[in-house]
């Protein structure tokens, strides 16, 4: 029996970081034994709103696969290919657009809540918001659509983003025959991460994020300014853990000894300062074999470089076939 698809994809705008890790990449790494897995380097949709920024997308594509390589995504088990590599997906998104309205794409609530978080963190304006920004959720449809991905693993943020593939999908069979597979989610235990500064979600955009890359130091600095329960003034204050952002590192990354740090929190026998050294140590413990696999990679960028070319090729047979039938079912196959 053909093993079923996974279509997972991330966008070159920097490092992994802690809530990729635990919000979706612990997933790719279990999900790739059992599927045919494709992991999608998004450059397409990072430049919808990195457009003016070319430098950083095209820098974050190479720093993103040694990541997804230092994690244990394994390039036998699972195909790591550039968006941009395979125009057939551009044909299908041409394609959607013509599925889907723009109010619909308006009310997506992924696409209202990045829009406020541009406004609030960058001070931009509705006004600034682009036609390829605003159509992006129609881009992952052709994403998801073009492999044939049967699960897609995202975290939470992205859950409205398949509702509007599935969406696309349905009234693309409806109009023109069964053509696409119908997608369904995939979640993690945890399927959102917290940031540094408690907002409900580590981002990469955000700057509230422990990037897997970063350097002992900046982990340091970043555990130091963590946000803990605003309540706990002097040492020997009684806390609670549930709204501090150092416990909910603590449980996150596994510390053998959470049960004493919970203890200690709540009876105040635990000061904030030697909580966050605690913390910073056992996230040192825990980034350090990730960050001895990125060096190898780093001293071996051929590799790195040959896995991208394998998975490009790899990626664009899938497409070719899936744009063939898409543009059969479409009756503009003219000279088949
Ligand atoms: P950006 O701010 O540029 O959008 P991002 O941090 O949101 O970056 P993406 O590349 O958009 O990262 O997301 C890649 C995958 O990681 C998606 O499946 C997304 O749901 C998941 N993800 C990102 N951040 C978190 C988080 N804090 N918790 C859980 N999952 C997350
Ligand atoms: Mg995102």
């Amino acid at each position: 029996m053909k093993k079923q698809t996974i279509l997972t994809g991330i966008r070159p705008t920097g490092h992994l970081h802690l809530g990729h890790y635990f919000g979706a990449g612990k997933n790719w790494i279990k999900l790739q034994d059992k599927f045919d897995t494709y992991i999608e380097i998004a450059d397409v949709q990072a430049l919808t709103d990195n457009f003016n920024n070319p430098d950083k997308v095209r820098k974050s594509v190479k720093e993103l696969v040694i990541d997804l390589l230092s994690i244990g995504i394994d390039p036998n088990k699972a195909t790591i290919f550039i968006q941009s590599t395979i125009p057939e997906i551009a044909e299908l998104t041409v394609f959607y657009s013509n599925l889907v309205t723009i109010a619909r794409l308006e009310r997506n609530p992924t696409v209202k809540n990045e829009i406020k978080q541009k406004k609030e963190l960058f001070g931009q304006s509705g006004e600034s918001i682009t036609y390829g920004f605003l159509g992006y959720p129609v881009s992952q449809a052709a994403d998801i659509t073009a492999f044939k991905g049967n699960l897609v693993p995202v975290g939470e943020d992205q859950l409205p983003l398949i509702e509007q593939c599935r969406e696309i999908v349905h009234k693309f069979n409806s109009i023109y025959g069964n053509t696409l597979i119908t997608p369904e989610p995939y979640l993690s235990e945890i399927p959102r991460i917290k940031g540094l500064d408690g907002n409900e979600k580590m981002g990469k955009s955000l700057g509230n994020a422990i990037f897997l890359a970063d350097e002992p130091d900046v982990v340091r600095k970043k555990i130091m300014s963590a946000v803990t329960d605003p309540n706990k003034i002097k040492v020997d204050d009684k806390a609670n853990p549930d709204v501090c952002m150092v416990y909910y590192y603590h449980k996150l990354i596994g510390n053998p000894n959470l049960k004493t740090v919970c203890e200690e929190c709540k009876a105040g026998k635990r000061g904030c300062v030697a909580c966050k050294k605690e913390l910073v140590n056992k996230m040192l413990e825990f980034l350090k074999p990730i960050a001895e696999k990125r060096k190898y990679y780093e001293n071996n960028l051929q590799i790195v470089e040959n896995i991208l070319k394998e998975g490009n090729n790899k990626a664009k047979k899938v497409a070719q076939e899936t744009i063939k039938e898409v543009k059969t079912s479409m009756k503009i196959n003219y000279f088949d």
